[in-house]
């Protein structure tokens, strides 16, 4: 056991609850390397399981001075909400999401969780919060055991069970000569887009955050894989306040509301079926995508 979990919990002391990878939307990866190791305030706090209720607050923020990104942008998630970002490319849909962990300083504004300034909390405690399932899963080597526990170090064995199971990767384990215990990655059994997927997901669920970030994957993987992976997702999803960064529009109808993001920011947002009678912005990228399908 040791000789397992010793590089693990170093990985996970060194970055927090983050490993590359899973801190990596597509380009946080970049800047966890680089990022400059911001301290913690003096009086910075712990919190311990926050209902989830999330407000930004005339929040502006730019990656660089001459080119703002966000500009004045506020909107109130409530704790337990679904809540889908649509629009074209580049608009800011994961920078709204990424400033959520702090992963970067927002220029105005605050953004607070239950009521507290992010900036007021402990990055460790603000990161333990928040799930983040992306696209491109972060496995390291070793067994898909140790892969699920790293959602939550020192799980217990009925817990990871579980976490697999909600995850449903059963059948999978079944398969396997030695389930959770098989080595995954270079020197063991390498594992589909849609199987990695699913241990990352069993990872979220052992976790067991408040808020969840869901990046979109761009495009399908075969439909059943996708269709079983978007159950899962939506069960992860419940009773967590739940942010989508949405790529494609089908598979977001069901949130409890979608926010139209563009170049100005919130253009408009409500419900799929208030959006499509608006006949406005979203009504547009719907009709394009379904032309396109
Ligand atoms: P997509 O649908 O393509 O993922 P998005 O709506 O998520 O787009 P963002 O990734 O949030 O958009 O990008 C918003 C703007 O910020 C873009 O102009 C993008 O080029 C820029 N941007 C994003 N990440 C960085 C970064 N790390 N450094 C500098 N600029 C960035």
């Amino acid at each position: 056991v040791g000789v397992f979990f010793r590089p693990v919990e170093k990985i996970n002391s060194v970055i927090e609850t983050y490993p590359k990878g899973i801190a990596g939307f597509r380009r946080f990866t970049e800047l966890v390397d680089t990022e400059p190791d911001i301290a913690d305030t003096p009086d910075a706090i712990d919190v311990d399981h926050l209902k989830g209720e999330i407000v930004y607050d005339s929040v502006s923020f730019g990656y660089s001075e001459a080119r703002p990104v966000l500009q004045n942008v506020s909107l109130t998630i409530r704790a337990g909400e679904t809540i889908a970002f649509v629009g074209p490319s580049g608009a800011g849909k994961t920078t709204i999401c990424s400033l959520l962990p702090r992963f970067y300083e927002i220029n105005e504004g605050a953004i607070r969780i239950d009521g507290i300034d992010i900036r007021h909390l402990k990055r460790v405690s603000l990161r333990q919060q928040i799930g983040i399932v992306q696209q491109d899963v972060f496995l390291f080597g070793g067994t898909i055991r140790d892969n699920i526990s790293y959602g939550r170090l020192g799980a217990s064995e009925a817990d990871i069970v579980e976490a697999a199971r909600r995850a449903r990767l059963e059948d999978m384990l079944a398969g396997l000569p030695d389930g959770l215990d098989t080595m995954i990655g270079e020197r063991g059994v390498k594992l589909s887009g849609g199987q990695k997927q699913r241990v990352a997901i069993a990872r979220m669920f052992l976790k067991n955050p408040p808020i969840l970030i869901l990046d979109e994957a761009t495009s399908a993987l075969d439909t059943e894989t996708e269709r079983a992976i978007q159950r899962s997702l939506a069960e992860l999803a419940q009773g967590r306040t739940t942010l989508i960064i949405a790529h494609r529009l089908a598979t977001i109808q069901g949130a409890d509301r979608i926010v139209v993001i563009d170049a100005n920011g919130i253009a408009e947002q409500g419900t799929h079926q208030d959006l499509v009678a608006r006949a406005g912005a979203y009504n547009k990228l719907h009709s394009a995508q379904l032309g396109t399908a």
